[in-house]
């Protein structure tokens, strides 16, 4: 059986990062990429709020680059798909694709997380073309324009008063007759003028061409009466889903399924194994945070290591 001193399994800006650092300690990492390539981020275009690049950075182009870099500084990476762990070996045992079967004396999770879509094959169609997950990515594209927010808690309050800033008016579409948001977030919302709360109302279907993208959602109402607002963007925050489905079980996760790392570390509950970026993080869920947190999930494995040398 393959037997590698560190796997890391995750292929977003955490992974990457931790690949690059575990290559230059000489730990020889694999990578295994995972169902998405690249990870959330090559779902969206331009990134204009990740450091360096002056005039941003074409999202698929930053994620080219930070696989290459790790390539170059010697991590193994490989297509593929975890299919089953067991963390309660010595070295833990990982199948790849239901068939392969590898040891790893370390392990670090860096799988991310996926927005959750409402699954309207109109909202499918324009994923990218105005229809959006991450306000903070790409909220600038839809300045002095009008957009919706999906959603009633914190990340849609967040998201809907960061747009206010940007653009004309903002519609948040909320299922029930109240927010779920903390006081203080709600309170926010309530006082920004271009913010108006639709309550109790669904998106139906969002309206467009494939040459303007968006230009429209249909939303309606529980009583069954429909309207339609002219928006350029929608904006989707019901929640996200951390990928820990494989850990179930064996590692300890919260409430949400996320992660439980040691405070101000990336150790999770089974000594070895380290988790990075969006599967640990339900708050930031920036790309150069899920990077740092890599960086810091590299060097606690590293140390973890050489204490066994
Ligand atoms: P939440 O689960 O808190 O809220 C999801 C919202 O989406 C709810 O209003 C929910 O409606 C709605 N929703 C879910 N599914 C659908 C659907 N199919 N159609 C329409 N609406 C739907 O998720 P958040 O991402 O807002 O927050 C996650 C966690 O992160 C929370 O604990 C939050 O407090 C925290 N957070 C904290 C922040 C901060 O402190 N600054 C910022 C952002 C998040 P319903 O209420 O009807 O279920």
């Amino acid at each position: 059986m393959e037997s590698y001193k560190t796997v890391i399994i995750g292929s977003g800006p955490a992974g990457y990062t931790a690949a690059i650092y575990l290559s230059r300690a000489n730990m020889q990492p694999l990578l295994l990429e995972g169902i998405q390539p690249g990870g959330q981020l090559t779902t969206t275009t331009l990134i204009e709020n990740f450091p360096g690049f002056a005039d941003g950075v074409d999202a698929n182009q930053l994620m080219g680059q930070m696989r290459q870099q790790a390539l170059n500084l010697g991590t193994q990476i490989r297509a593929g798909v975890v299919t089953k762990v067991d963390l309660s070996v010595r070295p833990f045992r990982l199948t790849i694709d239901e068939t392969a079967e590898i040891e790893a004396e370390s392990l670090i999770v860096a799988t991310g997380a996926a927005a959750k879509y409402l699954g309207l094959p109109s909202e499918t169609k324009f994923r990218g073309m105005g229809v959006s997950a991450c306000a903070t990515c790409d909220g600038f594209f839809y300045r002095k324009r009008d957009v919706a927010v999906v959603g009633g808690g914190d990340t849609a309050c967040e998201e809907a008063t960061y747009l206010a800033t940007l653009c004309r008016q903002v519609y948040m579409i909320v299922r029930k007759p109240f927010l779920r948001a903390s006081q203080a977030m709600q309170q926010r919302v309530f006082a920004t003028p271009n913010i108006e709360v639709l309550f109790e109302y669904n998106t139906a279907e969002v309206l467009g061409d494939q040459t303007a993208g968006v230009t429209g959602i249909r939303i309606r109402k529980t009583d069954g009466s429909e309207r339609t607002l002219d928006v350029a963007g929608l904006f989707l925050a019901i929640g996200h889903h951390p990928s820990t489905e494989l850990f179930e079980g064996q590692l300890e996760l919260d409430d949400e399924g996320y992660i439980r790392v040691e405070a101000g570390t990336s150790r999770t509950s089974v000594e070895g194994v380290f988790a990075a970026g969006d599967v640990k993080d339900p708050h930031y869920r920036q790309a150069i945070a899920a990077a740092g947190s890599g960086c810091v999930a590299a060097l606690d494995c590293e140390r973890y290591l050489r204490s066994r040398r």
